[in-house]
């Protein structure tokens, strides 16, 4: 090989990475995470950490403290768990998907108790379904009810105020706790005023940040939860994170680079303004959809209210093997598609469409797909383009975008 030749497996251009998170993460963010480490004990730390801290509660819409742990979405859920809840208690959860899944599975890990409403993982959470779980709960036994407000493994959304309707319908006094870890900076998110007690979010997917950060909004109630519960907790621990915080400052050292990071992604998303970014996912998820079905192919959501502005789960036709159709768009086309999980290995795949994108990229996305299901022998028809951009040049023309000459 001389040096003319060019690297085996290098692929020029653009990576297209359309998994539902991590997601791509902008360069402003990118240059903000290479400034210098400073002391986390001094004063521009400590500066920085409050501002961090009232951007944060602008994003989750709360008066109150968010805490920040270094881990990720999984880590938040702990610390939802070990700081709010006793040995044995009860936890009432609704399994979406795999990832609702994941953290009851967590809760009986930890010693608590749980009881689980299932779904067919292609729907969201049925207010009514829980209001009679917890009409039906007369002892009030139930301590918690954790719900995953974008089942990311199924591309269906729930509803929060939904849900908070249902406890106070039932007059029952249960925490409720709120995975947003594929919802924040993606969709319409208010803490206080849907009166949720614990909101756990990770950085890697609508904050536009790499893995590594997770994030926890807590209630006041929830805060007083945390003096009586008794399962065992140090690292994730809100305690000390809600008395340093405050000052500036971290019980431990603080993942320096990723604040920064996440500094910068708040100044970007008020740039933008959130109901602008909430609107933005709303259509690319439109667009999206609207390709599913010019392929010919069926959205496994089935019902329109459930349909997630982040991410669109496709079901294979029969006899097609959804993981064979990635790795054929992955090869051939570099596009990283999602997998299916759990009981939707092989039988779907996810378009993610969250976090810092647009009309064109999700153009690209789509071209990806279409090109790889032809690539795969896949049968589908090859209206997916068209019906993607009819969406979106009809929504840029209502908008007032188009030029007025046009
Ligand atoms: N909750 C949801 C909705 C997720 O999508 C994920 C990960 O994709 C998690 C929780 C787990 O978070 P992490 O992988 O950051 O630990």
């Amino acid at each position: 090989m001389t040096a003319h030749h060019s690297q085996p497996g290098r692929k020029p251009g653009q990576h297209f990475l359309q998994i539902p998170g991590p997601t791509i993460v902008p360069g402003r963010i990118e240059q903000a995470m290479t400034a210098p480490i400073i002391d986390h004990r001094g004063p521009e730390f400590s500066a920085l950490t409050l501002r961090i801290g009232e951007g944060l509660k602008s994003i989750f819409k709360t008066e109150n403290p968010v805490v920040v742990f270094p881990g990720s979405g999984t880590g938040a859920w702990e610390a939802a768990l070990v700081n709010t809840m006793s040995a044995g208690e009860r936890v009432l959860t609704v399994e979406t998907g795999q990832f609702s899944l994941l953290w009851e599975t967590m809760a009986r890990k930890l010693g608590l108790d749980t009881q689980v409403i299932e779904t067919d993982w292609r729907t969201g959470v049925d207010a009514n379904a829980v209001e009679a779980a917890l009409n039906a709960d007369t002892d009030k036994t139930i301590k918690a009810v954790c719900i995953v407000h974008n089942e990311t493994a199924t591309g269906c959304r729930s509803w929060v105020e939904e849900i908070r309707a249902a406890l106070d319908a039932a007059k029952h006094p249960a925490l409720l706790m709120v995975d947003t870890v594929s919802s924040l900076g993606v969709m319409d998110y208010q803490h206080d005023s849907w009166g949720v007690d614990v909101t756990v979010c990770g950085s890697q997917k609508g904050m536009m940040l790499p893995p590594g950060l997770s994030f926890t909004a807590v209630s006041d109630k929830a805060i007083a939860a945390s003096k009586a519960a008794n399962l065992p907790r140090s690292y994730f621990s809100w305690d000390e994170m809600l008395v340093a915080n405050p000052k500036g400052f971290f019980p431990y050292t603080p993942a320096t680079s990723l604040l920064y990071g996440l500094e910068e992604a708040i100044k970007m998303m008020h740039e933008e303004g959130l109901d602008a970014i909430f609107a933005r996912h709303d259509l690319l998820a439109a667009g999206v959809r609207a390709a599913v079905e010019g392929w010919g192919l069926e959205i496994l959501c089935k019902d329109p209210k459930y349909y997630s502005p982040a991410v669109t789960a496709v079901k294979m036709p029969e006899g097609h093997d959804a993981d064979k159709f990635r790795k054929i768009a992955l090869d051939t086309y570099n596009i990283a598609l999602g997998t299916g999980l759990n009981r939707l290995a092989g039988k779907v795949f996810r378009i993610g469409h969250l976090a810092d994108t647009n009309q064109l990229t999700i153009m690209g996305a789509l071209a990806g797909v279409e090109l790889g299901l032809e690539a795969a022998g896949v049968p589908h028809e090859k209206n997916g383009l068209n019906a993607a951009m009819a969406v979106f040049a009809k929504a840029n023309k209502s908008a007032g975008i188009t030029s007025a000459a046009a």
